[in-house]
């Protein structure tokens, strides 16, 4: 199996145990406390707590999802998200529930580009891999991410559930977020992040919509 090399891993990364950076040495992903990880046999580095969720979805569920992905209407969010990326060579987080599809695209345009897949799944992380040839970390979503504070420039959320603090977080100064939602959801995801992030653009397509959000310096107060 053809496993991404580590190096591409370096400067993201911090340890879900302690919260301290992780680095790299030749076999393994280490913090300062000791802490060690390596990479699964098929190709992602789990990051989790011995108290982690992770979801078990079947490979038939994930090929579903895939279908889904592959539909004309998908294709246009996923080219009005591409449209909305800045110039460049950005520090891409991919945190998006879309398999890869939309980062597979992004990168298709732009060569040695520095990309990274987090999810809490394993068989679509793989698949994810496979779609965007980009290293992937299985963790619990639902906890911080075992992302360092300000390592990514650009943040792909598509179909993914709102964690504002987390994205602003994990988002360099200036930094933006690319989402996608359906219908009346769009004001939802603004509602939610109106704090840490300001509305950037909206492009509609069909009932969907694909949204740019930029990071506020300092969240602001209710
Ligand atoms: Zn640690």
């Amino acid at each position: 199996m053809n496993r991404p090399a580590l190096i591409p891993l370096a400067g993201w990364l911090r340890c879900p145990l302690c919260g301290r950076d992780l680095d790299e040495d030749s076999t393994a992903f280490i913090c300062s406390s000791g802490h060690r990880f390596e990479l699964n046999r098929r190709g992602y580095l789990g990051l989790l707590a011995p108290d982690a969720t992770t979801r078990r979805e079947s490979t038939r569920e994930v090929e579903e999802r895939t279908a889904r992905w592959s539909t004309s209407d998908s294709t246009a969010t996923v080219e009005a998200a591409v449209a909305m990326m800045p110039p460049g060579r950005p520090r891409v987080l991919d945190v998006g529930s879309d398999l890869g599809t939309t980062l597979a695209a992004i990168a298709h345009a732009r060569d040695d580009l520095s990309a990274l897949s987090v999810g809490d799944s394993p068989n679509s992380l793989v698949r994810a891999m496979a779609t965007a040839r980009a290293p992937a970390v299985l963790c619990d979503l639902i906890r911080e991410l075992p992302i360092r504070d300000g390592s990514a420039e650009v943040l792909l959320a598509i179909g993914a559930p709102h964690r504002p603090t987390e994205w602003h977080r994990v988002l360099a100064r200036g930094g933006i977020v690319i989402a996608s939602a359906s219908g009346s959801a769009a004001e939802a995801l603004l509602d939610d992040v109106y704090p840490w992030f300001e509305h950037d653009q909206t492009r509609e397509v069909g009932d969907s919509s694909a949204l740019r959000l930029r990071r506020r310096r300092r969240p602001i107060s209710w």
